[in-house]
């Protein structure tokens, strides 16, 4: 029962899923594909369509980030070298806002390069493989 207390029920879709995959649109709380779909950014990712988990992982170093833009990178190659990073961190480091860091993870986790990972109650945003 415990775990029910961390999932929330998309306000768009219906489905359920975890407290830190959900996001704030306006008044709504809605599920990530809601999000990418509302926002149309998925389409950022079509350079890894085609390519299967496999060869994603099988892919090193900088052709892990061929596609992205260069904030996408940033962020990246950020949460790499350290091997997670909570979203206040990034937000600091880049100088960007929340929101739009928000945005970049949904992209970047939508391209399987990053995830969010539960550290002891706190949220961080590993690389997707961690
Ligand atoms: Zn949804």
């Amino acid at each position: 029962m415990a775990d029910e207390t961390n999932l929330v029920k998309c306000e768009n879709c219906g489905q359920e899923v975890p407290k830190e995959d959900a996001f704030h649109e306006g008044d709504q709380l809605i599920c990530e594909e809601c999000y990418l779909d509302k926002h149309q950014k998925i389409k950022a990712c079509d350079p890894w369509g085609v390519h299967s988990k496999k060869v994603l992982r099988e892919r090193a170093g900088q052709e892990g980030t061929e596609g992205l833009t260069d904030l996408q990178k940033r962020i990246y190659e950020l949460i790499v070298s350290r091997n997670g990073a909570t979203q206040t961190e990034i937000v600091r480091e880049l100088e960007i806002s929340p929101n739009e860091l928000q945005n970049q993870i949904a992209i970047l986790r939508h391209c399987e390069l990053l995830k969010g990972q539960n550290r002891d109650g706190v949220v961080y945003v590993v690389p997707f493989d961690a």
